[in-house]
């Protein structure tokens, strides 16, 4: 395993031709502090004793593998489940929030910066903050903030101030803008940490090597439930921050076939899908290389998915790169064959997953129909309270 993780990133922060670092000169320099930072801080006996005490005594790790027994006698093979959905605030996203706070109390950061979507990465972060007595500071467009109004209210209640973001088409991309120019206001004293394995090195690393501990234990689980490694992996990508938690404990296992899954909304057309790397072309956002979907102009395109956490045009350089290497397969779920899910592993197992995740159990259902005898472990990665009434309201019960 050792030799992967040494040259991925490369001391620049490539991944083969992706990622890097492309922005202005003192954010630069603030990235080479962290980056420095993380270096030196993390792979310490006491950093790494502190972190693995949270997510023991905290966020209630290590989650179990379930063998989805139900599901898998209606669709034929074998599926289990990376239960993600049972970390404390319901997804994956806390494995790496807790880490970058971590690392920010250690660099004696003041306050974390942050934009939010959907409001989940401003959720966990805001958690983060709350535990290690940290300000934090949550850019969201006004429309977002409109449309998740739960999630404003939990950031506000764990003591988080959010920012509301009024210019442009007032989503997340202007929250990016917004919360980069608020950090660059304050880099002393602030830190920013991001949501995924996207933005400048030394992120897309770090963010990874945070959530590596998901594929770490489910490897260690898998064979202990079965005396084997699994045939297959599948987990959903927006950025790709749960993915390549799973997929990095199985990287060198030749074995293993991996599947990450895009979603493909309504439609392969512009404007109705997220499939970055299915439909996109190599390109930059955000101050890094990757994967992108671009209109003529080369702006980031417009991008819809049922999945408010895997619409981004955009994607994280490692997947760009496994993509590349043929090392993974990138597949899509529309989102019929989502809300299939969503409704099947409820009924059928009594867990309701999150709309993100049931990307990736949809695709998994479909691929034990294909091969029957093999065993397949999904990440569920993040449970699905937050979008009842969005799915009840808009589709019924299914
Ligand atoms: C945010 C989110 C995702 C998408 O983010 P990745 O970085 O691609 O993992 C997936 N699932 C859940 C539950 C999320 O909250």
């Amino acid at each position: 395993m050792g030799d992967y993780f040494k040259h991925n990133p490369d001391t620049q922060g490539m991944f083969g031709e992706y990622g890097g670092s492309f922005i202005p000169p003192d954010l630069q320099e603030e990235m080479n502090r962290i980056t420095d930072a993380y270096y030196s801080i993390s792979k310490s006996h006491q950093f790494i004793s502190e972190l693995r005490n949270i997510r023991k005594h905290f966020q209630g790790r290590p989650t179990p593998v379930y063998f989805a027994k139900t599901l898998s006698d209606e669709c034929g093979g074998r599926i289990y489940l990376k239960r993600e959905d049972l970390n404390h605030t319901g997804a994956h996203k806390l494995n790496h929030c807790m880490g970058e706070a971590l690392l920010a109390k250690y660099m004696g950061k003041k306050k974390l910066i942050a934009e939010t979507g959907a409001g989940q990465h401003g959720v966990a972060l805001a958690t983060a903050a709350a535990y290690f007595g940290l300000e934090c500071e949550i850019h969201m467009g006004e429309v977002d903030i409109a449309k998740e109004h739960p999630n404003v209210v939990r950031m506000e209640i764990l003591g988080a101030k959010v920012v509301p973001v009024t210019h442009g088409l007032k989503t997340l991309k202007e929250a990016v803008d917004s919360a980069f120019e608020a950090y660059l206001k304050d880099p002393i004293t602030a830190i920013y940490c991001i949501g995924s394995v996207v933005g400048p090195h030394p992120f897309p690393m770090m963010v990874r090597d945070f959530q590596r501990v998901v594929g770490i234990e489910a490897r260690d689980q898998f064979y202990e439930m079965t005396g084997e490694l699994p045939d297959n992996l599948v987990a959903c990508v927006g950025g790709g921050s749960n993915a390549m938690g799973l997929f990095s404990g199985f990287i060198d296992d030749k074995d293993v076939s991996i599947y990450g899954v895009e979603p493909l909304g309504k439609s392969f057309k512009p404007g109705e899908h997220a499939a970055t790397m299915t439909y996109g072309t190599p390109g930059m956002i955000h101050g890094f290389k990757c994967y992108t979907l671009q209109d003529e102009k080369g702006e980031p395109a417009p991008v819809y998915s049922i999945a408010s956490g895997l619409d981004y045009p955009g994607v994280g350089p490692e997947h760009s790169m496994l993509k590349d290497l043929g090392r993974v397969n990138y597949v899509t779920a529309d989102d019929e064959e989502c809300l299939d899910a969503f409704f099947q592993l409820s009924k059928k197992e009594g867990i309701i997953p999150a709309l993100e995740s049931a990307h990736a159990v949809a695709f998994a259902m479909k691929l034990a129909k294909e091969k029957p005898r093999q065993s397949i472990l999904v990440n569920l990665s993040g449970r699905g309270d937050k979008d009842i009434d969005f799915v009840v309201e808009n589709y019924g019960i299914r």
